[in-house]
């Protein structure tokens, strides 16, 4: 079958995420998703390994979340959110606020996850000016660590291996730090805390770090972040975009390691992958700070579709679905299939390391290989899987068929044979 025109004709027009326009190979059209399988324009069926960059933890054609946005949609796409309320968002902040650990319980809505983040650094740095004056602009965040692509966040990426080094002298310099923290890496981080006394926040993503190559650590590190947060009175954050919604294995990597952060961001599996939505959390004593007579203590942010109802809609439903439907256990059963089936992996002379926390595994390669051809090798066996770097990865839809996982896993073992 011959390639659609639209994407022919578009091509010369669209700018693509992350891509050279001039060597990127061209992309493959989908024409339609049924569960976890992508139809493509050629009429190939692929089986999905990254749920759309993470998000559509319930497949993408769940009913439950297609009606509830056509109903929404029936009766009010949207209206904006300043001198108007609606009620999907409302019940959604509500929800949100008895689901998430601890008193995290004032939620701030945007439309992705970057300025979900820009929010949380915006918050913290405001919550010193509020409480006491201080002009604390600066923050602690992870080798490893990805943030997303605006101004902000890319000051808090890994300033070397990120993608964002082009940037650096530009964007704010902030105080990375290696993971996991040890005991002697806490010192050092003490020690970091007590002599910059202009720090808002330590920022991290808890328990596994995504776009940065899908690594892991323990819970005692956020059990020592905590400690030295609040022994230096500063504001810890966790970046659960990637994270929230089952994919650690359980419905918040901050609530399997029993941490529970000053500030959380939400985004990716908010919507179940429906629609652009993000969210920022704050706790009570967060939110104190910001709830005063004094106009000039507000938060002055504000996004055209901030609490869209159609994405509100949307996360509305997924949350139905985690309470009507197993998707922790399926989660969990993700994970077991993953240690059986890569585990192994660990031994082959072409692999560095093989991670696996809850519904992701992560097989990272020893030597540099071509992204772009494994990519397309992957789409020859039938599968969408895009390797990050060196690292081949998994992050499926949690309602992914057991079946369909062992194609999944499959396939990575051969390529890992392939590029041995
Ligand atoms: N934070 C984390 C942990 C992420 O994984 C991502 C995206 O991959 C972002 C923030 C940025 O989110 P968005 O791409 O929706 O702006």
């Amino acid at each position: 079958m011959t390639e659609p025109n639209w994407l022919s004709e578009g091509l010369d027009h669209i700018w693509l995420p992350y891509a050279q326009m001039k060597t990127a190979p061209r992309p493959a059209a989908a024409v339609g998703t049924s569960g976890v399988h992508i139809k493509m324009g050629d009429g190939r069926q692929l089986i999905d390994g990254v749920a759309s960059w993470w998000t559509a933890a319930h497949g993408y054609n769940h009913p439950h979340i297609l009606n509830a946005v056509r109903d929404q949609l029936s009766k009010m796409p949207h209206v904006m959110l300043g001198g108007l309320a609606h009620e999907q968002p409302y019940r959604l902040a509500k929800r949100l606020a008895a689901m998430t650990p601890g008193d995290l319980s004032r939620v701030f809505f945007t439309e992705s996850g970057s300025v979900a983040v820009e929010v949380a650094m915006k918050i913290a740095m405001q919550y010193w000016r509020n409480k006491t004056g201080e002009k604390r602009n600066k923050f602690v965040s992870f080798k490893g660590g990805y943030h997303g692509d605006t101004f902000a966040t890319m000051s808090v990426c890994d300033p070397e291996e990120g993608m964002h080094s082009l940037f650096a002298g530009a964007v704010s310099a902030q105080h990375v730090v290696d993971l996991p923290i040890d005991e002697d890496a806490a010192s050092a981080l003490d020690q970091l805390l007590s002599t910059h006394k202009d720090m808002a926040a330590v920022l991290v993503e808890p328990l596994l770090q995504g776009a940065g190559g899908m690594r892991v650590h323990d819970g005692a590190t956020l059990k020592r972040l905590r400690a030295l947060c609040d022994a230096h009175g500063v504001l810890l954050v966790f970046d659960e975009i990637f994270t929230g919604f089952g994919r650690t294995g359980a419905m918040f990597a901050s609530e399997k390691a029993g941490v529970v952060p000053d500030i959380m961001t939400l985004g990716k599996a908010l919507t179940g992958g429906v629609a652009p939505l993000a969210a920022t959390i704050a706790s009570e004593k967060v939110y104190a700070e910001f709830h005063d007579d004094d106009a000039a203590k507000a938060l002055m942010h504000g996004p055209t579709f901030c609490g869209h109802a159609l994405g509100c809609a949307a996360a509305n439903a997924s949350l139905d679905l985690f309470e009507t439907e197993p998707r922790l256990e399926q989660a969990q059963a993700i994970e077991t299939a993953l240690r059986k089936g890569l585990s192994g992996l660990k031994n082959a002379p072409s692999v560095a390391d093989v991670r696996i926390l809850g519904a992701m595994g992560a097989v990272e390669l020893a030597q540099d290989f071509s992204v772009d051809q494994a990519r397309a090798d992957f789409i020859e066996m039938g599968l969408f899987v895009r390797p990050l770097g060196r690292v081949i990865y998994l992050t499926p839809s949690l309602t992914v068929e057991m079946s369909d996982l062992n194609k999944l896993i499959e396939g990575v073992n051969e390529m890992t044979r392939r590029l041995g």
